[in-house]
């Protein structure tokens, strides 16, 4: 990195900078940047900015001689924070290209790729202050002076010793003690003077070193080939999707593609769903690389997060992991990008102003960064298959198992000819007792926490329904109280029914419920749960998976997060309790999501020696999703189900954004909404020919009132990217500009994961 001081001479008698600040607006702001030290402003690098009343950060975007603000108009510019770009060029590039494809504010877009501490003008790098004896100082120590000050006379002497740069403060502190009053004292009388500069951070703590890392397995021919197709032309852009199911080893390929990538020189950036759901990952690059590692996740506070960004923009970092923000992580000399479990909801970012896919993200970075992609999934997204469908990405299959074991036979229980027990049926429980009899171990999984998901008054039909939302509220019945699962509102387990008086009794099953119906069931066996009422970090995970591990425990009952990453080798039963949630909703998406839960969940089966089994339970055997599913695999499903969005048009055959708005109010979102479609239909019609835009609703959501708001949707489709993006880009700001857009919360949502 760069360490030049800020004082060198300007270049431009007076520049304007262009300034993206975190506002709602969409504009960059001009300020004057008046020299000497302005004349060092680079795009990239942040300033302080007086912005109305106030002092705000923001980051240079263009530098340039010209402004269409009248010159008396521009403000100056307080302060240059960075010696060198904060962003270089290529993220920068691709900040503003996210501005114009997710149609969000710039300086919004700028400050979800800034640490919250950095967002405050929190220095680059860590600050080192170091002190030096003057000549003036010098004299007087040659002097004898002072001959009253024994403390400001050691520090002299100190100073005195040193050699070059003079001493940094900490090593004085620990030297010294309390010297800052006499550095106060001799800097006045001129024989000391002190100057800062920037040190990279210290190194992180608990990286392995070269003796304690593992070593390499000789690769598989297949992965092999994986490694060499990505390092196949290391200096341009290529996307490889690495299709390989759960054990396969794709984590050893994202290895050695990331060890060619160092042996370069250059540096990994590697994107995982859930870090706290994916310790194993982090572990394992840990333990394979003697270089710094830097990882970003949610769960950092902000002085953790502004000192792992630190290690990442000086370079010390080699290897950056991180979730779905990390895809804006400024590594320099970036060589790979990884995105393990493409598939995966999580790199969508749902919620606030600036809904981006850090999938998508990703590859457009590799694109302007000109340096390959590696995409890896066991169940890869439909339009991740279609752009390899289309030739657009290579992808490499893995398709044996490191471990040699055969995969997991599927099998359906047809839940209409069973009796069923807390969810369970007799098929399931009869093939519980025949694996745990043969020392095997059982994963059911279930995707509903809780105990039960209604609490229901037979008399009266009182359903305790939530005061906020369209929904009713969960039984969880150990901690004696029900919880609503959209806004988090509680209430004590009511005995009684509050409207009548009379006994109420849970409906359904949670995974609570089924862990009580199992331990009943098998008094003798160890029963875990994983869900996130009973593991809320990495550690409680960690315990869970190695009671699991160790075999300690013999059956494991969770949610969606048993289907992530982990290795269970000695699980030879798989149940999946409810698959039919999947199976008729309005969301195009459901099934895909299905499919991608149930190879995920059937991949934790069967991993060592033993042919693992998936009993799935189902009220519809004849599904043709399903029966594709167990006839042909992922494959066959994924084939089928992209021809079936072909025929109805739904992407990747084409292109979706959503308009969300939500208010308190029931008809606000409605009504701006409609404000909001007679205004597309108007620049619709005033547009010449060309691909024409569908616009369906305003519908409110599915479920309308959702936290005290009601919620409400409009969709646009269109066969044609750039043509959709064009109509945005003229529709947005007239969005903006409707009076019914300030009674509303409201969100443009670009390739939406979640419709209804
Ligand atoms: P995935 O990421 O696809 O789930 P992993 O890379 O975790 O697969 O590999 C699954 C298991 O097989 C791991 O225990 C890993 O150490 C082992 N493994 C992977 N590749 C090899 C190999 N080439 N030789 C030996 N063991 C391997
Ligand atoms: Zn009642
Ligand atoms: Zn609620």
């Amino acid at each position: 990195m760069d360490k030049r001081a800020f004082n060198v001479e300007c270049r431009l008698p007076t520049m304007i900078l262009r300034v993206a600040l975190d506002t709602p607006l969409r504009s960059l702001f001009d300020y004057r940047a008046p020299p000497p030290d302005l004349g060092l402003a680079e795009p990239g690098m942040r300033v302080r900015v007086p912005f109305g009343r106030r002092r705000a950060v923001g980051v240079v975007v263009e530098v340039t001689d010209q402004s269409s603000l009248p010159a008396e108009r521009l403000r100056s510019v307080d302060a240059l924070l960075d010696p060198s770009p904060v962003l270089d060029a290529t993220l920068l590039g691709l900040l503003r290209w996210c501005a114009d494809y997710y149609h969000h504010p710039i300086g919004e877009v700028l400050a979800a790729a800034l640490p919250r501490l950095a967002r405050a003008g929190a220095p680059p790098y860590e600050r080192i202050e170091h002190w030096h004896l003057t000549q003036e100082g010098e004299a007087a120590l040659r002097a004898g002076e002072p001959r009253r000050a024994p403390k400001q006379r050691a520090l002299l002497e100190r100073l005195s010793n040193a050699a070059g740069d003079g001493v940094d403060a900490s090593t004085l502190g620990a030297a010294l003690g309390n010297w800052r009053d006499s550095a106060k004292a001799l800097a006045a009388r001129g024989w000391i003077a002190s100057v800062e500069s920037f040190a990279e951070p210290v190194a992180d703590r608990g990286h392995a070193t070269r003796e304690g890392c593992d070593a390499p397995p000789p690769l598989t021919d297949e992965q092999a080939a994986a490694v060499a197709a990505v390092g196949e032309r290391p200096d341009g852009f290529h996307a490889v999707l690495l299709h390989g199911i759960t054990g396969s080893g794709k984590t050893e390929v994202y290895l050695h593609a990331v060890a060619d990538t160092l042996a370069r020189g250059r540096r990994a950036l590697v994107l995982v769903p859930e870090i706290a759901l994916t310790p194993q990952l982090v572990s394992r690059f840990a333990r394979r690389f003697d270089v710094p590692l830097a990882v970003l996740h949610s769960g950092l506070t902000d002085t953790q997060r502004l000192h792992a960004w630190r290690t990442v923009l000086s370079g010390r970092a080699r290897i950056v992991l991180g979730t779905r923000s990390a895809v804006f992580a400024p590594v320099p000399d970036l060589g790979l990008i990884v995105v393990d479990e493409e598939h995966d909801a999580s790199f969508k970012q749902q919620e606030g102003g600036f809904r981006y896919s850090a999938r998508d993200v990703a590859v457009m970075r590799a694109q302007m960064q000109n340096r390959p992609v590696l995409l890896g999934s066991a169940t890869p997204s439909l339009e991740t298959l279609q752009n390899v469908a289309l030739g657009r990405y290579r992808r490499v299959a893995l398709s044996r198992r490191g471990d040699q074991a055969p995969p997991p036979r599927l099998r359906l229980v047809d839940l209409r000819q069973e009796t069923l027990h807390a969810g369970l049926s007799t098929t399931a429980i009869a093939a519980i007792e025949r694996h745990l009899g043969e020392d095997g171990q059982v994963l059911v999984y279930l995707n509903r926490r809780g105990y039960a998901p209604t609490l229901l008054c037979t008399a009266c039909g009182w359903i305790a329904p939530c005061q906020n939302c369209d929904a009713r509220y969960t039984v969880h019945r150990s901690a004696a109280k029900l919880q609503c699962h959209h806004c988090g509102a509680e209430r004590p387990l009511p005995r009684q029914c509050p409207q009548c008086g009379y006994a109420v009794k849970p409906v359904g099953q949670g995974t609570e419920r089924v862990e009580e119906a199992l331990t009943e069931m098998f008094p003798a066996v160890p029963i875990m749960r994983l869900d996130r009422d009973v593991v809320r970090d990495a550690d409680e995970l960690e315990a869970v998976v190695g009671r699991l591990a160790s075999g300690e425990a013999r059956m494991l009952i969770g949610t969606q997060m048993v289907t992530k990453g982990h290795d269970f080798p000695n699980v030879t039963l798989v149940l999946v309790l409810n698959a039919d949630q999947g199976l008729f909703s309005t969301d195009f998406r459901a099934a895909e999501r299905l499919a991608q839960t149930v190879v995920q969940v059937a991949g934790r089966a069967g991993r060592a020696q033993r042919q693992g089994e998936v009993l799935i339970q189902t009220e519809y055997p004849e599904h043709p999703l399903l029966t594709q599913l167990l006839a042909s695999g992922y494959d066959g499903f994924a084939g089928a189900a992209l021809d079936e969005r072909r025929t109805a048009g739904w992407p990747p055959f084409s292109r979706l954004a959503v308009l969300r708005a939500s208010a308190p109010a029931p008809e606000a979102p409605m009504r701006f909404l409609r404000a909001a479609r007679a205004a597309a239909e108007a620049l619709q019609e005033a547009a010449p020919s060309g691909r024409r835009l569908r616009l369906l609703g305003p519908a409110p959501a599915a479920m309308a009132r959702r936290a005290g708001r009601h919620h409400a949707q409009l969709l646009l489709e269109c066969a044609d990217r750039p043509a959709l993006h064009r109509s945005l880009t003229a529709w947005v700001p007239v969005v903006e500009a409707l009076p019914e857009a300030r009674r509303v919360r409201w969100a443009i949502d670009v390739d939406p994961l979640d419709l209804f």
